[in-house]
């Protein structure tokens, strides 16, 4: 359990350290922080979000698998733990001045607690950590962000889940025609990667234990598409795992739409060209976006500052000691910084936590050998060792308690997939959540699904 630490027991900011300031509060700067040793630093953290999200979970909340707060951890209970106080700021930073080492926080409108956005406010950093992930990709596809649903933050599995129930509901109206029952009852997932195998996955889940239940007509008439614009999904697993997903979601009857791309989303359908090169309209009820990231407006305002080397628009290019290219005393971790690994929770934690044990020595070292920080930086760079990423594996769950796994092993890849596949998934998950609370919260969840079902409620 928790042993709570009065806020008074922890030390205060000391004038004579250096402040380091984290930006996000996700895999990279929440690992990094809960490594970080805060008696050599002031920290400050600044998300737009108070929270960590288990973001592999969040598939399960679309549909009531798993209750959102049991996925989502409050940053201020890991500050609690720290021996020096830190400092949460809930604001996004949209700009840097890299020469005068300032910083540009806003806190947002948010629709339903505040009006507009706040004065922006800046604050001073001596070295920055920039954790910000990424953000959705649209490639540009009109109609999109108007009309579809995504999958990457809490709000937007709230989203799917009460647009789902909508749906549904409204197919079950009075004196709703044939043609309109089919068009609320479609599914459609567009992305065939982990996150979109996931979710339809989860959708037919609950479409097979708890709709069919409540509606036992409707139930038989729901759909679930899914549309991909390459020749296969999941191409980063093994052609083996991707045949064993194909059939099984063939047995699902979740129809698999390859070579295919979106190429507008309207209000109530869709167009998209098919592998021949013809278009269709196909009407749908709900539509979720899940194809992948770009970067965050806040990376490409940084990039600005070192324009002469930090060349590539996908995020910022760091060298092997995850230095941001260009700068002395700036950092980045996880989706936003361009290692050479893939944008992955795994890769992103990992870099956390090598960068906070990195820093930890630096500011011991420096102080051991009455240097400057900044001296010991490009000294320590000479002996110590690069990050480099040890692949836990691939882990996918794929509806009807089936997962599939691709685990590195002595060098050799294992893949596995199947009903004790998924049993592992779980474990997996449960060992890699952040806290002894979470980890209660989710099995609970689990438990509380396996007696009363999944809650079909519309909030
Ligand atoms: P994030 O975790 O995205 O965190 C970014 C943080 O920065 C957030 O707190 C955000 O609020 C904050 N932020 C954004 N803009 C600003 C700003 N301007 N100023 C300050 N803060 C800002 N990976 C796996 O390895 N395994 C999986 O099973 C898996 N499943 C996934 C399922 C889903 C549905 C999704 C969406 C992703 C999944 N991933 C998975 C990928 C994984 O979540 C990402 O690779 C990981 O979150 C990257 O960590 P990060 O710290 O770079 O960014
Ligand atoms: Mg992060």
């Amino acid at each position: 359990m928790y042993r709570n630490r009065n806020p008074a027991e922890q030390m205060a900011f000391d004038p004579s350290k250096k402040t380091l300031v984290l930006l996000g509060t996700g895999w990279g700067s929440t690992t990094m922080l809960k490594n970080l040793d805060t008696d050599n630093y002031n920290v400050v953290v600044v998300s737009p979000r108070n929270y960590f999200l288990f973001t592999p979970l969040l598939p399960s909340c679309t549909v009531g698998t798993i209750e959102n707060r049991s996925i989502m951890e409050p940053v201020r209970l890991l500050m609690r733990h720290k021996s020096r106080e830190v400092k949460f700021y809930e604001a996004e930073c949209t700009d840097i001045d890299a020469e005068r080492k300032e910083l540009t926080l806003v806190r947002r409108a948010n629709s339903e607690d505040s009006k507009g956005d706040q004065e922006p406010v800046k604050i001073n950093y001596d070295y920055l950590v920039v954790g910000v992930g990424g953000t959705v990709n649209t490639f540009g596809t009109p109609g999109v962000e108007e009309n579809a649903c995504f999958l990457k933050e809490m709000g937007d599995a709230r989203k799917i889940r009460r647009r789902l129930m909508d749906s549904i509901e409204s197919a079950a109206f009075a004196d709703v025609s044939d043609a309109e029952r089919d068009r609320l009852l479609h599914m459609v997932v567009v992305g065939g990667g982990p996150t979109g195998i996931e979710y339809a996955g989860e959708l037919h889940d609950f479409l097979q234990d708890d709709l069919s239940q409540w509606y036992p007509e409707l139930a038989k008439k729901i759909q679930i598409t899914l549309i991909e614009a390459l020749p296969n999904v999941l191409p980063a697993f093994d052609k083996k795992l991707i045949d064993y997903t194909q059939s099984t979601f063939k047995e699902n009857q979740i129809t698999i739409l390859t070579r295919t791309m979106v190429k507008e989303v309207k209000e109530k359908s869709f167009i998209v060209q098919n592998p021949d090169g013809t278009r269709s309209d196909i009407p749908y009820g709900l539509l979720v976006w899940a194809t992948g990231i770009k970067a965050q407006p806040v990376v490409d305002r940084i990039r600005a500052q070192f324009a002469q080397v930090q060349t590539n628009g996908r995020g910022l290019l760091v060298d092997e000691y995850l230095r941001v290219k260009g700068a002395r005393d700036i950092w980045a971790v996880g989706d936003c910084a361009l290692s050479g690994y893939a944008p992955l929770a795994q890769v992103a934690s990992q870099q956390g936590k090598w960068l906070a044990r990195r820093l930890n020595s630096l500011a011991t070292q420096a102080a051991r050998e009455g240097k400057t920080d900044a001296d010991v930086f490009s000294l320590i760079e000479e002996k110590s060792r690069p990050f480099k990423y040890s692949s836990q594996g691939s882990l996918a769950y794929i509806g009807s308690e089936k997962a599939i796994a691709d685990l590195p092993f002595f060098n050799r890849n294992i893949t596995a997939g199947g009903v004790a596949t998924f049993w592992f998934w779980k474990s997996a998950y449960v060992n890699e959540l952040f806290s002894l609370r979470n980890s209660t919260l989710v099995v609970s969840d689990w438990v509380k699904r396996f007696f009363f079902g999944r809650d079909i409620s519309r909030e």
